[in-house]
Parts: structure tokens; sequence; C-alpha cells
């Protein structure tokens, strides 16, 4: 598959994201730190890959940059407003602007309602166009992502995992965001058609003008689509840089364990890839330990790494790392 060309990226910043955090209190003193401090920015026109293991918190940082949870901490703003302190009319237009593609094409489509009407609900929701407008813009919908009209009448259970996903790519454009979550869109699906979605998802950016949140824990897929990548680790984010520039030139240990552990297609270079072992096992976000979230499982660690939280600083331009070693 082919890298993504280089896009229309404007400096025009669509999404701030300021020392976010999302707690859960889990009751007994027990308190879960999904999100903890993080912070990043989105251009218009850009895809940032948010990548790390399940349950380093990356899901949980997308639904609450939509605002599917409330913040316990940190702000995020859209196109310069805070979405937790707006008005009942910029809330209404912010759920128009941002939307979500969700992980699982099967649990996510009801299997009651066709597929004109899922891809309808938010035009329903929304008033957004007159019954006879809805139904060309529900044909319209269905021919952007691949399919075509005859398939409105159908229900879910009709089609492929692939052609699924279409469907919610299909509803989540419906009424014409401007943001769009992608919440591990290909990781329920076939090696080979997570490629399509991928290269779908891309060509759907060009023509609309879309910003994309790309979340997965895929390291190869996401390097496709995106521009820019942060790796998270147990609710932190613990470096952030250009796509090239984090798969050519990893500083922090974890992001250097990942991308080791990527299969490489050439078997000569793979045989004698020398792939970075990570000790121990990941640690509980539940009350998490002071210092480096990384540490148990870090063969750099130092005395510091227990004592003091690395902060994410920039080490060379638009390259971010969260490590004491920098
Ligand atoms: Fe390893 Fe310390 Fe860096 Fe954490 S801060 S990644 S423990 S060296």
């Amino acid at each position: 598959m082919e890298l993504k060309q280089e896009m229309n990226i404007n400096n025009e910043v669509l999404v701030e994201v300021k020392n976010l955090k999302k707690y859960f209190n889990l009751g007994n003193g027990r308190i879960l730190k999904a999100v903890d401090n993080v912070s990043f920015n989105l251009k218009k026109g850009e895809t940032l890959g948010l990548v790390g293991e399940s349950g380093c918190g990356k899901t949980t940082c997308g639904r609450t940059i939509l605002g599917a949870y409330d913040a316990t901490g940190g702000e995020v703003l859209f196109q310069g407003k805070n979405i937790y302190t707006m008005d009942k009319k910029e809330k209404k237009d912010f759920r128009r602007d941002a939307q979500m593609i969700f992980q699982d094409p099967y649990a996510s489509l009801d299997p009651r309602m066709t597929v004109g009407d899922i891809v309808a609900e938010g035009i329903d929701i929304h008033k957004a166009y007159t019954k006879s407008d809805r139904q060309n813009r529900i044909y319209e919908l269905l021919q952007l992502v691949g399919l075509n009209k005859e398939h409105a009448s159908r229900f879910p259970h009709e089609f492929s995992g692939g052609q699924r996903q279409r469907i919610g790519i299909a509803r989540s454009l419906a009424i014409n965001p401007r943001f769009i979550v992608c919440d591990e869109p290909i990781s329920a699906l076939d090696v080979s058609i997570q490629a399509q979605v991928v290269n779908l998802l891309i060509n759907l950016q060009k023509e609309l003008e879309l910003t994309y949140l790309f979340i997965a824990h895929d390291l190869s897929m996401v390097r496709h689509i995106s521009d820019r990548v942060g790796v998270m680790y147990l609710g932190c984010m613990v470096e952030l840089a250009d796509s090239n520039e984090l798969y050519s030139n990893p500083q922090h240990p974890y992001t250097k364990a990942l991308l080791s552990a990527i299969p490489v297609p050439n078997p000569k270079i793979e045989r004698n890839k020398k792939r970075i072992e990570l000790q121990g096992e990941v640690p509980s976000p539940i009350n998490p330990k002071p210092g480096c979230r990384f540490k148990e499982r870090c063969k750099y660690a130092k005395e510091v790494c227990g004592q003091v939280t690395p902060e994410l600083k920039e080490i060379s331009k638009n390259h971010f790392v969260s490590c004491h070693l920098y």
C-alpha cells in the first residue's frame, strides 16, 4: 500500500486538547486514570494517529474529546471554543461537526434498521434535510463510500464486514462533519479489507476536507493514513511526531519496542531484525505509582524515573518525547 500523499493541510488549528484528564472512580479509593494530562492539537485537513496497546486510554481519549464523557480536568477546544462550556446552540453545532466511526461494524449497526435509516440517523436527529432530499442524500452517501442505491433497503446482516464498515462511514458523513474520530475502524476487519477501508478514508478526507483522529493499535496501518502519530502508554502521551520521523527515528523506549515488533515484508531483513522484548506486565492504570508509567518495563529506568513524571518535551522540531533520557 502507498503511503498517504502530502495533503493540503493548512496551519489553522481545528481541535486543541489541553492537559486532558479522564478518571473513573471505581470506589474504595480506587481511581482509574484512563487519560492523564494529555495534550495535542489537530490542524484542519490533518490525520493524527493515536496508537498504543489495549487499555492505554486511546479510545477513552477519543470519546472525551467528542464530549461523550465529561473530562475530569483539562480542556478540549473546537475552533477555539471549549466544548465543555458551550451553550446549547454551540453544542448542537459541535455534534454535527464532530462524528465518530466505531470499531465494530457488527455491533454498531442496529440489525432491525434498514441501511438507509441507519445512514440517515444524523439527518433525522438534526432534521437536516427535507423528506425527498433525505432519500437523495442517502443514495449520495452510499455511492460516496462505494455502495449503491439498492443497498438502502437492505439490512446489515446482508453485508460483509468491510461493507458494514462502509455503512458506518456513510452514517458518520451524513450531516457534513468536519472532524471524525475513527476508533479502531479497521481492527475487526480481515487484513485484505483493511487497506480498502484506509484508502476510502484517505480519499474521503481529500474530497471532503476532513480532519481525523485515527485510533489504532496496529502501528503499520496507522502509518499509511497519518500525518503525525502520537503514542500512548497507560493514559499518557509518551511520544508525538510527524509520521515519517516517528517511524524512522523513534526515541521513547516504548515506541522503539512497539516499532521493533512490526513485521517487515522482506524475509532477509525480517530474519535479521532485532526485536525489543518488553520486560514485565502492563501495570494497572488504577492508582498508578508516581513517576514514569513505563518504568516497570524500561531497561533504562533510573532513580528519577520512579519519582518524577517526565513531561512531554520538544526534542527536535515537532518531535515530542516524555522521558528522562532526553
Ligand atoms: Fe524509561 Fe525513565 Fe524514560 Fe520512563 S522516563 S521511559 S523509565 S528512561
